[in-house]
């Protein structure tokens, strides 16, 4: 169906990247801005570390072993890789250029480290770190996960401080209180930068005559 001609012929997709330290409730926010915006392309990511239980291999993450993650590496296949708590992930590049290529806007749930490559490498590449409201909060959510035993619960803690002192890496932070209200923060960010004149690859100046 043809539209209505628009000043904006194209738009290159943008990319957003997530970041929070385990407890903050970055998986309900990324859930919220995919109901919000259906068109969000989640990135589905590699990883060496086992399938937890519910996860569904190519939805959740590619679940590969070592080997076939060096292999990818040494390929250029991934657009960032980082260690993760003893384990190995990666951001394949083939479908993240796509996307920005296509126009369509795309999710990354990342870590500090990717989060850093992924604005080197790619300009325009929006990064939002969610933040518990404190860390004796951040503290009673990880004990909450039945899943989680002690140990982890106590490396995941230490970890979620040496995370929070890299916010200033960020573009935006979103505190995590009330999800209604992160939401809203959340959904001015993707409108704000959707509406960046810099995104606009091309314009339809003719239009104006
Ligand atoms: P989990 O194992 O709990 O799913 O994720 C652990 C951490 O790895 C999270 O902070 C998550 O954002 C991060 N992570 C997931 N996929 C990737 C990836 O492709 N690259 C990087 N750098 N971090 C990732």
């Amino acid at each position: 169906m043809i539209g209505k001609p628009t000043l904006i012929s194209k738009r290159q997709g943008i990319i957003f990247i997530i970041s929070a330290p385990s407890g903050a409730g970055k998986t309900t926010l990324i859930t919220g801005l995919r109901s919000l915006y259906p068109r969000l392309k989640l990135s589905v990511s590699c990883t060496t570390r086992a399938r937890r239980n519910g996860e569904v291999h190519g939805r959740d993450y590619y679940f590969i072993t070592g080997r076939q993650f060096k292999a990818m590496k040494a390929r250029g296949q991934f657009a960032e890789w980082a260690q993760v708590h003893d384990f190995f992930y990666g951001t394949p590049r083939r479908p993240l250029e796509q996307c920005v290529r296509s126009g369509r806007d795309i999710l990354l749930d990342i870590d500090v480290q990717g989060a850093k490559k992924i604005k080197r490498a790619y300009r325009g590449a929006v990064s939002i770190f969610v933040l518990p409201p404190s860390l004796h909060e951040l503290k009673r959510r990880l004990a909450l996960r039945a899943t989680e035993g002690k140990e982890t619960i106590h490396r995941r803690l230490a970890n979620a401080r040496g995370e929070i002192r890299e916010i200033l890496a960020y573009d935006y932070y979103v505190v995590n209180r009330e999800v209604k209200k992160a939401m809203g923060v959340l959904k001015s960010i993707v409108e704000a930068e959707r509406a960046r004149t810099s995104h606009v690859t091309e314009w339809r100046f003719d239009l104006l005559r």
